[in-house]
């Protein structure tokens, strides 16, 4: 039996966050990270196409929770302990400064991944964290004041555990034996599959847009204003539709991903206000052909596009378009229906909604509400965001509000040979 004053479940992000602060913040505690595949880290060395988007420049916690479709109300307080500034100040404290990008995310300015990496090493040594591969925990056993934990090869004994194993099904079932409900695993951000003859020609074509999921009355209603909509080889992306998909993650599933969307071209403009400007476009410049000068700043072809599909010939003047015409042509702009027939991933970002029940989880500490000196950080619970270094951030900060919960050691005992 190997023991600890703590063993941390997963080498991931959350878990390498975790252990580096508790042993910051208590140099004496013996802090073991169990991890099952033969390296660590390795969503981290993948994760932002290889650059690490570590954050998000969101600097309000209220504001920050709303880009989790899952956790927006629970992370309210913990974003108020340890957030996006925190996070930046604690990777410049290790010597790994971070740079915005136009759209808010944060990268290492070396662009890799590996910094990150090579910082998480680094402290974890400094600290003494004991990081041990190839032992996937198998069994986790609450025993009067400690916890016994089951891997491949051997059995340690903690008194507080944390579980940092990301979206695994099978450490789920092991918290569900010990009395947690967990909400099952469904997919969040992914794209639209639509194949449409309005949009078949124009991949590439990005508007700010809105738009609308059509579900029968009794779903709540699911819609997205003013985010870049991305036309792809194969539908719809771009934040519209991946925010979209992770705010409908559980509901969208059970549709199989068929369902219906009404996208409003442009944006909040209503149908309305854009018939009456076709109406003023006609007398204007009733000799102009409708079809070859695009209005309201669309890209040509979508205009062309949307044009050709209200029924518009190639050659009609706006002069000689009818009432029916135009209405057509506003109900295009404004709201095209498309058909959703399935999904594909973004990027091969996989996240996963579901996880812990969050009910049974007290956000002061990330303590299990069901089994004492339980805790949990980073993808086991069910939290997710959308993509933008969102999800990264609920690992940090998790990590970091473990890491202070975990604050008394037990007497020294024996140890063990460790990577480092
Ligand atoms: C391709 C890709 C790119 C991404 N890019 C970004 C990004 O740029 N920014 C962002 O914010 N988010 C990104 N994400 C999401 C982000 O990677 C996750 O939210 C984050 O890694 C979650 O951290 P975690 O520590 O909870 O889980 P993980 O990183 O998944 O770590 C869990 C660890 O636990 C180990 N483990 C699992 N079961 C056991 C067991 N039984 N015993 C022992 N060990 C176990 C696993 O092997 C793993 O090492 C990306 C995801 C993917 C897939």
């Amino acid at each position: 039996m190997i023991q600890a004053d703590v063993i941390i479940i997963g080498g991931g992000a959350a878990g390498f966050f975790t252990a580096i602060n508790a042993a910051e913040n208590n140099p004496k505690l013996k802090i073991i990270i169990l991890e099952r595949g033969k390296e660590v880290l390795t969503k981290v060395k993948v994760s932002g196409g290889g650059r690490c988007n570590v954050t998000h420049a969101e600097f309000l916690p209220k504001e920050l929770t709303q880009n989790y479709p899952r956790g927006e109300k629970e992370l309210l307080g913990p974003f108020h302990t340890f957030m996006t500034g925190d996070t930046i100040a604690w990777f410049e404290k290790r010597g790994v400064e971070l740079k915005i990008e136009e759209d808010g995310r944060m990268f290492p300015v070396s662009d890799s991944s590996q910094t990150i990496i090579d910082c998480f090493l680094s402290e974890a040594k400094r600290f003494g964290v004991e990081v041990l591969l190839n032992q996937a925990a198998k069994e986790i056993q609450k025993e009067t004041d400690c916890f016994k934990i089951t891997t491949t090869t051997d059995t340690f004994s903690a008194k507080k555990v944390v579980v940092a194993t990301g979206s695994n099904p099978k450490i789920w079932q092991l918290l569900k034996d010990l009395g947690h409900k967990i909400i099952p695993a469904v997919p969040s951000l992914f794209t639209f599959n639509i194949k449409d003859s309005r949009i078949i020609d124009l991949p590439g074509i990005s508007v700010i847009a809105s738009v609308k999921v059509l579900l029968q009355p009794q779903f709540p209603p699911l819609g997205v204003r003013g985010l870049p909509l991305l036309i792809t080889h194969w539908g719809m992306s771009g934040p519209a539709i991946l925010k979209l998909s992770a705010w409908g993650a559980r509901l969208l599933e059970p549709l199989k991903y068929h369902f219906k969307i009404e996208v409003n071209w442009l944006n909040d403009v209503s149908e309305e206000d854009i018939l009456d400007s076709l109406k003023a476009m006609k007398s204007s410049q009733g000799k102009q052909t409708i079809y070859k000068y695009a209005q309201f700043e669309l890209p040509k072809r979508l205009w062309q596009s949307l044009v050709k599909a209200s029924g518009i010939a190639e050659t009609l003047t706006w002069a000689d378009a009818t009432r029916e015409n135009l209405q057509n042509l506003a109900n295009q702009l404004t709201a095209g229906i498309f058909e959703v027939t399935g999904k594909s991933t973004f990027k091969e970002e996989f996240v996963t909604a579901g996880g812990v029940d969050l009910t049974e989880v007290n956000f002061k500490t990330f303590e299990s509400r069901k089994v004492d000196g339980l805790y949990f950080a980073g993808e086991v619970l069910n939290i997710d965001a959308i993509t933008g270094g969102f999800n990264f951030q609920n690992a940090w900060t998790g990590g970091y509000i473990v890491s202070q919960n975990l604050a008394s050691p037990c007497p020294p005992k024996e140890g063990r040979d460790s990577v480092f």
